[in-house]
């Protein structure tokens, strides 16, 4: 099902329908949403071809009077869910094709960070690097045990401020 998706997914990059609409967002959008860059733009689906077909598997599924619930529990129920499949691929794969055409959730990046979201990471907030999801910033911007205790060490140097002007006239 999955490679099949993905073969699917192939020959929608290669048409003229994606090409245009992916033209014409990437015009009207005109920079990368993450870091502003005018070149090297794409279009990134935030759901994928393989989520989208997932969606549209489980939706036939749920609307033709199966249990939601039912799709992963028993060996027969897995059977019969598998046999649903492939004998509805093509419709679904239809029904992926045109969300995926509908570029409804989608968004603008450079080849950069696009390379990055499909690693899931994200960009870091006061640099360019990346991170991933459940962090604040990137390692780099994170300060090291070593830059805090230097940090530490100047701020008893403010408190001991007499001590030291004495001996800063050497
Ligand atoms: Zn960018
Ligand atoms: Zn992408
Ligand atoms: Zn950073």
């Amino acid at each position: 099902m999955l490679t099949k998706g993905m073969k699917y997914l192939a020959d929608i990059h290669k048409s003229d329908e994606f090409r245009d609409k992916s033209k014409a967002i990437i015009e009207k959008a005109e920079k990368c949403e993450w870091c502003g860059s005018t070149t090297k733009l794409v279009v990134h689906h935030k759901t994928s071809m393989k989520r989208s077909i997932r969606l549209w598997t489980l939706s036939l599924w749920v609307s033709t009077g199966h249990e939601y619930n039912s799709v992963r529990h028993t060996k027969e129920e897995k059977e019969i869910f598998k046999a649903f499949c492939d004998e509805h691929h093509g419709e679904i794969l239809e029904s992926a094709k045109k969300s995926y055409l509908a570029f409804n959730d989608v968004i603008v990046l450079c080849n950069r960070y696009h390379y990055a979201i499909h690693k899931g990471l994200k960009k870091c907030p006061t640099c360019d690097g990346y991170m991933t999801e459940n962090r604040k910033q990137c390692s780099k911007c994170v300060p090291s045990p070593y830059s805090r205790y230097l940090e530490s060490i100047e701020d008893m140097e403010d408190e001991d401020d007499g001590y030291m002007d004495e001996d800063a006239t050497e």
